[in-house]
């Protein structure tokens, strides 16, 4: 199913969609300052130990990149044998008190998609089916990254010798195991990394090195996922990111969510416009009227309540 996003309400400006456009921008260059070091030549380690502290790609753990986000931490933390109740804690924090704002508003992977959805501007829909399927994909992807690594931490501090042998099997993986699994990562440390050294070397076998060999495959592998997000916006958000699949879980339940008015909406039938415009496909209007988050997929890109023709979506009271 095809929707063409152009059923625009004449009110004006799209005010929200231009200011969560800007916040994007931004955010992009916030979050991943080594692309400002990229393009500009510059080297940012004076501020470097500030960034790291924020809770988005800087780590000194990864073995691959400079890249982590909260959910690499989470992983660090289970492969030192420890229970990461920080990490967690602030996802859950994160999730309960923003929901997926970040996801919406921040999340530079997220900007390339909404950008590259902007070329073909239509919204293309799985059956209800198919999408509640393909929704399950990034939890199966999460709960396969801590069945391996659990007990890849539980043998670091009780059986040294099972720890060696195990984490040789698991190989880079064990080192950085969110690494092969971050869009962020590929795009804005390891790729540009490689690129350089392309630049630097004036060879583009680089990209076939054994040491570049995987990146490079799953980089394409990436560019194939980003091809699919032109025609079905958001599609890593949807189907395939791990931190989604996290944040969802508790966003579930979040303090700030949306909610839709029956006074006003006259519903799927005669209306539907929101549906229509929803990246993530929710389906809105088979939720309750005292909020919603989708099943913790909104990611309050506000798209739905711009649209609305009868200004029938607000935010909902937290409690
Ligand atoms: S919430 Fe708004 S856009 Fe959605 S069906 Fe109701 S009136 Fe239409
Ligand atoms: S329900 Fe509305 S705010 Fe949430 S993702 Fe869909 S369009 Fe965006």
């Amino acid at each position: 199913m095809s929707t063409s996003l152009s059923t625009e309400k004449s009110k004006g400006l799209p005010v929200i969609k231009i200011s969560r456009t800007v916040i994007q921008f931004l955010s992009f260059f916030l979050v991943n300052y080594a692309i400002l070091e990229f393009i500009f030549k510059t080297d940012f380690s004076a501020i470097q130990d500030f960034l790291r502290v924020l809770p988005f790609l800087h780590s000194a753990d990864s073995a691959w990149t400079a890249g982590a986000g909260l959910l690499e931490y989470v992983f660090h933390t289970i492969i030192d044998g420890k229970v990461p109740y920080l990490f967690l804690g602030l996802i859950g924090a994160f999730g309960l008190f923003t929901g997926r704002i970040f996801c919406g508003w921040m999340c530079p992977t997220g900007f390339i998609q909404d950008l590259l959805a902007g070329i073909a501007n239509e919204n293309n829909r799985f059956s209800l089916n198919t999408d509640r399927a393909l929704k399950k994909v990034k939890g199966f992807v999460l709960v396969v990254l801590f069945v391996l690594l659990i007990p890849l931490g539980y043998y670091y501090t009780n059986n040294p010798k099972n720890y060696s042998d195990y984490s040789k099997a698991l190989g880079l993986f064990a080192i950085n195991p969110v690494g092969p699994f971050s869009f962020s990562e590929f795009f804005f440390v390891t790729f540009p990394d490689i690129i350089q050294s392309i630049v630097d070397n004036a060879a583009v076998d680089q990209l076939f090195t054994p040491e570049n060999r995987v990146r490079t495959i799953i980089f394409f592998v990436y560019l194939i996922i980003l091809g699919f997000s032109i025609y079905y916006p958001r599609f890593y958000c949807k189907y395939l990111c791990p931190y989604g699949a996290a944040i969802k879980q508790v966003s579930k339940y979040s303090f700030l969510k949306l909610k839709r008015l029956p006074t006003r909406c006259p519903g799927r039938k005669e209306c539907g416009i929101c549906e229509q415009v929803c990246p993530m496909q929710v389906r809105i209007l088979d939720e309750g009227f005292d909020g919603f988050t989708g099943n913790g997929e909104c990611i309050l890109c506000l798209e739905c309540m711009e649209h609305c023709p009868h200004d029938a979506i607000k935010f909902a009271k937290p409690f």
